[in-house]
């Protein structure tokens, strides 16, 4: 009995093709659901045969019984024979009913799954015709599941490329198991684009043709950008590595050409008999290449400390103009061929910063002014009271800066190489440490250049508190 009811069961249904809307993990449906009636058909038929084929047989043998008797044992054999075939094709149909629950809970289970799954799935048509999609896929595209369906996959990817994973696809055929994995830009429903990982797997036919493909799906846009970020953090450190190097022989040139001259300068006033004029001459050679040194040293060291946070600003109201006025000084004495001037504006509030360090910041501009200027070239400072703070400029009519050098200015070690570079002494931290000062102050530092006009370098310190209010007051 139980061979004929599976047999009857094993008849397989129409293998059901995925439906419209959200992807369901469809299992085969099960015979016995279909075929429930036909069973019990075969059931009821079988101990009736049965015992048909007893009652003839018993019909024949009445030499043994007599007739009232036979009919009995008839009978009863009738009623055994078909309570043992019913008992057992109606267990054959409860365990083939609980199985069948057991399989329906699991495709509830694994439709679950997939519709909250953490990436987006899709069963996808050979022709790109996207049939299922779960909501994930949906809110990663911006486009309900109901409109989702039935528009092709290259409304979101690029047709060349999906063409390319199709083909790539087609050329593993000889591999069941191949599933097609990459990433891709991809584009929402609104328009927008992001970075989306998919793998792509086909689902073949027992023929082994592609029936559809199972996709699925997720945003790896923050990944990417994260990966990107180190990839430029690490082209930044290894670009800092390189200028240090350049940077590390650049200086020790320096230090080395500028100990020659101190050595070869010294030794001609030693062993040499001279007048004092032309002693006077080199020893002020060897000044300027000690002074040269000591910047050198004290702009290395001061760089570090500042960029360890181990400077700290010594704090007061002060009059800019006066720092200016002696910065000019310090120029004027150092550069005795530069026409240095000075336009300062009058009733300045006081700014609240530190003596030492602005004067250092003028200092460097203005040094940086004459190294890059022709010899006897004109240079100013100026100061004006802009918004809350004071500004001050240094403009020359030196060599200029490239535009594209500018972004790059006040960078750490960055000097601007061409063919003067070799011959203008310096460490690239000069622009970089006066950036770091003025910011600690609280202000800005920026620079208009011409390339062959000049250049102008502002730098804005706010105003001391007590000089606002008394301002206001007066
Ligand atoms: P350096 O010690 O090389 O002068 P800085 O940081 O002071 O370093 O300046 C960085 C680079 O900016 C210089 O190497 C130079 O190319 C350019 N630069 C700075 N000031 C001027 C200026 N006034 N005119 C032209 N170029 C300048």
């Amino acid at each position: 009995v139980q061979q004929a009811v599976s047999a009857i069961d094993d008849r397989e249904p129409a293998k059901p093709k995925p439906q419209a809307g959200q992807v369901r993990h469809a299992h085969r449906q099960p015979a016995a659901l279909v075929l429930t009636h036909r069973r019990l058909i075969a059931a009821a038929a079988i101990p009736v045969t049965v015992a048909a084929a007893a009652l003839i047989a018993f019909g024949r043998s009445d030499q043994f019984l007599n007739a009232s008797s036979s009919g009995a044992v008839l009978a009863s054999l009738v009623v055994v024979v078909a309570a043992v075939c019913g008992w057992a094709a109606l267990d054959a149909i409860e365990r083939r009913r609980r199985s069948e629950e057991k399989l329906q809970l699991r495709d509830e289970m694994l439709n679950n799954v997939i519709d909250h799954a953490p990436q987006g799935v899709a069963v996808i048509q050979p022709d790109l015709t996207i049939t299922n999609a779960n909501p994930r896929l949906a809110a990663m595209l911006c486009s309900p599941a109901e409109t989702l369906v039935g528009t092709r996959l290259d409304s979101f990817l690029p047709l060349d490329y999906l063409r390319l994973v199709l083909a790539s696809i087609a050329s593993a055929d000889s591999e069941p198991t191949y599933s097609y994995e990459s990433d891709s830009q991809a584009r929402r429903a609104d328009g927008s684009t992001f970075w989306m990982h998919w793998s792509c797997t086909p689902i073949r036919t027992r023929d082994e043709s592609i029936d559809y493909y199972l996709a699925t799906f997720e945003d790896v846009t923050s990944k990417r950008e994260a990966e990107e970020t180190a990839v430029a953090n690490l082209a930044q450190l290894e670009k800092l590595n390189r200028l240090k190097s350049e940077f590390v022989a650049m200086v020790s040139h320096e230090f080395r050409t500028a100990l020659v001259g101190i050595q070869g300068f010294s030794e001609l006033i030693k062993d040499q008999d001279m007048e004092a004029r032309e002693v006077k001459q080199l020893a002020t050679e060897i000044y300027n290449d000690a002074i040269r040194l000591s910047r050198m040293i004290t702009e290395m060291l001061d760089f570090d400390r500042l960029e360890a946070g181990k400077v700290r600003l010594d704090l007061k109201s002060l009059d800019i103009n006066e720092l200016a006025r002696e910065a000019v000084e310090r120029a004027r004495v150092m550069s005795r061929k530069s026409a240095i001037t000075a336009q300062l504006a009058d009733g300045l509030p006081d700014v609240l910063g530190d003596a030492d360090r602005l004067l250092q910041v003028m200092t460097n501009l203005l040094s940086n002014a004459v190294k890059y200027s022709p010899t006897g070239a004109e240079i100013g400072v100026t100061t004006r009271l802009l918004g809350s703070a004071v500004e001050v400029t240094i403009w020359d009519h030196g060599r200029g800066i490239p535009p594209e050098f500018i972004k790059r200015l006040f960078g750490k070690y960055e000097r601007y190489e061409d063919n003067h570079a070799g011959k203008i002494i310096g460490t690239g931290l000069g622009l970089a440490i006066s950036r770091q000062i003025v910011e600690m102050h609280g202000g800005r530092i920026m620079v208009d250049s011409v390339i062959g006009r000049g250049s102008e370098f502002r730098f804005t310190i706010p105003v001391a508190v007590q000089s606002v209010g008394q301002a206001a007051n007066g």
